[in-house]
């Protein structure tokens, strides 16, 4: 099992209320993960509005291909709300984790699942949702998961922020 640094420190810029359960989620996700080549990183966590707005921009007004639908204070992340993971794999098995997979469906550890699914039964039994549906029904998004506790994104917006800035939930 590989531990994150990087990933730690990101659990800590989630929503307060979700810190804990985020890093039993992923502690118990590395345990499953048991390739010694496959590290689990969540590649966002915390987005600021500012980073949501030159995300939007990407593929629209500056180089590179869309990635997102919505400008600041649109996506679950603005609010600590929602996570994105990605695999890291040391490809030659040299101690540094040279590449980045988003494969759902490589087994890595050979113990018949997914490891992506590994991880994904984790989120979901924490109550999070996976990935996005899109307007025409579609599933897609897949590294992404969320725990909107039954807010939407303008609701969060309206309410109380706390002294770091998270809306106050109740
Ligand atoms: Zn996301």
């Amino acid at each position: 099992m590989n531990k994150d640094k990087t990933t730690l420190k990101r659990i800590n810029t989630a929503h307060p209320f979700l810190r804990g359960a985020l890093l039993c989620i992923y502690m118990e996700c590395i345990a499953l993960l048991t390739n010694p080549r496959v590290k689990l990183r969540f590649s966002w966590v915390l987005r600021t509005p500012e980073e949501q707005d030159a995300l939007y921009a990407q593929g629209r007004t500056t180089p590179g291909t869309i990635v997102t639908w919505v400008k600041a204070w649109g996506s679950f992340h603005n609010y600590g709300l929602a996570v994105d993971i990605v695999l890291l794999i040391d490809e030659d098995g040299n101690g540094s984790f040279e590449a980045a997979s988003w494969d759902v469906v490589k087994d890595w550890d050979g113990d018949g699942v997914p490891d992506w699914s590994e991880v994904v039964k984790v989120f979901k039994k924490y109550g999070w949702d996976w990935g996005i549906v899109n307007r025409a029904g579609k599933h897609i998004d897949l590294p992404h998961f969320q725990r909107p506790f039954g807010y939407s994104t303008s609701e969060l917006k309206k309410l109380p922020r706390d002294s770091e800035g998270y809306p106050v939930l109740t």
